[in-house]
């Protein structure tokens, strides 16, 4: 295991999953592609207890995984092992392989706090009730009273929570420095940066030295596919985001390099030109999490890899389709496929490659076999893969040439370049 103690992500930062722990090489020549064009990434690799438990992985495969790939690749600068989405009931098994946790608290949201917590936050943001301008926004960001009192009784429970949990993996880390996120990405109702700026400020109070948050933006945020949604609405809201984390680190004394974190962020081509404008017009950063977006490369570069390949990966689709709802049920939030548009398996079965990886492949440009209802399925359709254990990880490792390109490409070119470069 590595000894190297990292301590800051870039600017730039992405999280990337990867579902069967092979890919973690061609992942990590995307970063060091970019550096090569003229930006340092910070390549974080996360892997949720979700994932873990149906691959059925364990966190120190994902720290071999990310020690093994920079150093086949000679990578130099920071890297990051994320604890994705963890909480009470499962942090204490990535505390040792981890050293990025993501503090998941949005269940904690709603909940009753302390009536002289809530009295005390509310005071301590009092000053800034009423219309607040901050840098760069056209508006004032309105706080009012009401907003305000809203805001830390729907929130402050869930900031607590997040402090509770920081510092359990601060005794446990001891003197071994981790980064720390904080989401509240995973509900229905969206966090208006009024919010944010509650948010921050508990945080703060609690003494969490958070680095990237990441909250629930506008729109849908479904997995592997576009954003849906009002770019222009996004981009508002943001700009607006982050004029309020770099007003949180002024005022509050939060880390500087504090920074917004998009989660289920790959493919969201709609909305990455508004993120780029953003980030350079206010010379801030931003964590962009994906995940399944490597798994299904790795599916397609299979596809077009041969017949043993195709195969693999038809097995994968007619498995997922006969037991669509229970493959579907651990990802029902985050997906949305329209069941009248998905192909039979009997109509895939008679694909050839090319076919079945112009189906399943998401690009900027539009393809007419171009099908998100297939894509989504196969995004949770890695569950038949990992019942295929060894059969499926051999085929992987057969076509590793093709299915690695696959997944470079895929980072470099549809997330790494449109936003950072
Ligand atoms: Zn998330």
């Amino acid at each position: 295991m590595t000894t190297k103690k990292h301590t800051a992500l870039a600017r730039y930062s992405i999280g990337m999953g990867d579902r069967f722990g092979l890919q973690g090489v061609a992942q990590a020549r995307a970063v060091q592609q970019a550096e090569t064009e003229g930006v340092v990434v910070t390549p974080v690799w996360n892997k949720s207890n979700r994932e873990h438990q149906l691959v059925g992985t364990q966190p120190a495969d994902v720290r071999r995984e990310a020690d093994a790939a920079v150093q086949t690749l000679g990578w130099t600068h920071p890297y990051f092992v994320d604890a994705d989405h963890i909480g009470f009931k499962n942090v204490d098994g990535f505390v040792d392989a981890s050293d990025f946790f993501t503090l998941d608290v949005a269940d904690a949201i709603g909940r009753t706090a302390p009536a002289e917590t809530v009295n005390a936050l509310v005071k301590h943001l009092s000053p800034y009730i009423g219309a607040l301008q901050l840098p760069g926004l056209d508006e004032p960001l309105k706080l009012e009273a009401a907003t305000l009192h809203a805001a830390a009784h729907s929130y402050l429970a869930a900031v607590q929570e997040a402090a509770r949990l920081y510092r359990h993996i601060a005794k446990a880390r001891g003197a071994r420095p981790f980064m720390v996120e904080v989401s509240m990405d995973e509900v229905n109702q969206p966090q208006s940066p009024a919010d944010l700026l509650v948010i921050l400020a508990a945080l703060a109070a609690e003494k969490v030295p958070v680095r990237t948050i990441a909250p629930r933006f506008t729109g849908a945020f479904h997995k592997g596919v576009d954003y849906v949604g009002d770019p222009a609405r996004f981009e508002r809201e943001f700009d607006a985001d982050a004029a309020v984390v770099a007003f949180a680190v002024r005022k509050f004394g939060l880390p500087p390099d504090l920074k917004l974190s998009v989660h289920s962020g790959s493919d969201k081509y709609a909305i990455y030109p508004a993120i780029r404008r953003v980030t350079r017009r206010r010379e801030c950063g931003v964590h962009l999490k994906t995940a399944g977006t490597t798994w299904l490369e790795e599916a397609a570069g299979l596809a077009e890899s041969g017949d043993a390949g195709l195969a693999i990966v038809k097995e994968v689709y007619a498995q997922a389709m006969t037991r669509f709802d229970e493959f579907c049920a651990p990802y029902a939030a985050v997906i949305s496929i329209d069941r009248a548009q998905l192909p039979s398996p009997e109509t895939v079965a008679h694909w050839e490659g090319r076919r079945f990886a112009l189906a399943l492949r998401h690009t900027h440009t539009a393809c007419p076999e171009f099908n998100p209802n297939l894509r989504q399925l196969m995004h949770v359709g890695y569950k038949a893969a990992a019942e295929m254990g060894a059969r499926y990880r051999d085929a992987v490792t057969a076509a590793e040439t093709i299915v690695g390109a696959a997944v470079t490409r895929n980072l470099l070119e549809r997330h790494i370049r449109p936003l950072f470069l």
